[in-house]
């Protein structure tokens, strides 16, 4: 048995004539960019999300720089973040020309620790990126008691965390402003790229949507200068359709890493915590060893695919390393980054492969228990 890490075939054979019908419908109207699919998705969207405003942009780093920039971060100033994320998160702060800061995520949930947010806040800063990372909201209300008292924006990075619940609350409405990817891999995926941000102001949203179209007021009058970054009609038609089955999804997704965590329970690896008050939909379902580098391979020889998310922290990037940000001290991120290992996760996974995993990490694990004896 093969265990791939993850595998979008079987979702779209399970909702093939749905999809297929959508895509048809966007080709024959040949409306292809803008239009009812896109107004009816952000429309969705928003009503998922539990926000008033939705809107569609082209991918989920475009949709973490318009809205940096509608929020007038700049040249200037500084945005505090964390290190163990994606490089989209970092870069847009550095392509509206901010300075990221970043500080140590909680060893056990691997977001944004609160606790030390408020010594990484200087003048300059204007806003904090929390990240939902691997599916898990950041723990929002200390950071918005933060905000409040220093005056800054907070803008979800939640890429990772379609439909997660803080509070009650979804992943989208929990602060000023947040941004999702709609990339194929991620829960809510489109068929190419995709994104959108999500707000209760719609002051602030009106400014994404002139922004991510041209700036334009008519057709022929541009009032700022802004860029081409559109969800086209046809990723609106394939995100509608799949919207409808995203909580299925991420029930499938939990019960997966019920499978995982239960089974993984008397071994010496660890797993993710879940935590109270929050759920979690396992955008990603990663785990911790010591060595992390042999049992990679050693799943890789039973056959099952692994992913690291991520290798390298982005203080210790090439990219960022002129910028100087290395400063503060990440232990929790720089030795998470040598003990992570990301297990097959998507919401197709069957008992019978997680339980392929789980024995192929038991194999692993007692023939280096047994090594280490020797
Ligand atoms: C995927 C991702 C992004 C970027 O989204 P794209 O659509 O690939 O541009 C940003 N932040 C995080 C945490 C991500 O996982």
């Amino acid at each position: 048995m093969t265990v791939p890490f993850v595998d979008l075939k079987p979702q779209y054979q399970s909702i093939k004539d749905e999809i297929d019908a959508a895509i048809r419908s966007v080709v024959e109207s040949a409306w292809f960019v803008g239009g009812p699919e896109l107004a009816a998705f952000e429309e969705e969207f928003a009503a998922y999300c539990e926000t008033s405003h939705a809107v569609g942009v082209g991918n989920g780093t475009d949709a973490l720089e318009l809205a940096l920039e509608a929020l007038g971060v700049g040249p200037g100033d500084e945005v505090i973040t964390q290190a163990n994320t994606f490089i989209a998160t970092a870069s847009a702060i550095v392509r509206v020309g901010a300075k990221p800061v970043f500080v140590d995520n909680d060893p056990d949930t691997y977001v944004i620790n609160p606790d030390l947010i408020e010594q990484a806040i200087t003048p300059q800063t204007k806003a904090i990126i929390p990240v939902h990372l691997y599916g898990q909201p950041a723990d929002m209300n200390p950071i918005n008691e933060i905000a409040k008292r220093h005056n800054l924006f907070v803008v979800e990075d939640a890429a990772q965390a379609h439909g997660a619940r803080y509070d009650g609350k979804r992943v989208g409405s929990l602060g000023d402003i947040a941004c999702f990817s709609f990339y194929p891999g991620k829960n809510l995926g489109a068929y190419g790229d995709g994104g959108a941000i999500t707000s209760n102001d719609a002051g602030l949203m009106e400014r994404i949507a002139q922004l991510r179209e041209h700036g334009r007021t008519t057709k022929y009058e541009h009032a700022v200068v802004g860029k081409n970054s559109r969800l086209d009609a046809i990723q609106a038609a394939v995100l509608r359709v799949k919207l409808r089955h995203l909580d299925t999804w991420s029930e499938q997704r939990q019960q997966a890493a019920k499978w995982y965590t239960a089974r993984l329970a008397d071994s010496p690896v660890k797993t993710p915590l879940i935590r109270a008050g929050s759920t979690h939909v396992f955008h990603l379902f990663v785990i911790e060893t010591d060595d992390r580098d042999g049992l990679a391979e050693g799943l890789k020889e039973a056959g099952v695919a692994t992913g690291i998310h991520y290798p390298l922290p982005l203080h210790l990037q090439p990219a960022l390393a002129h910028l100087n940000i290395s400063g503060r001290a990440l232990p929790h991120c720089e030795t998470g980054a040598h003990r992570i290992l990301s297990l097959p996760m998507f919401p197709e996974l069957s008992l019978q492969q997680v339980e392929h995993v789980v024995d192929a990490i038991d194999m692993v694990t007692r023939k280096s228990t047994l090594t280490a004896a020797e």
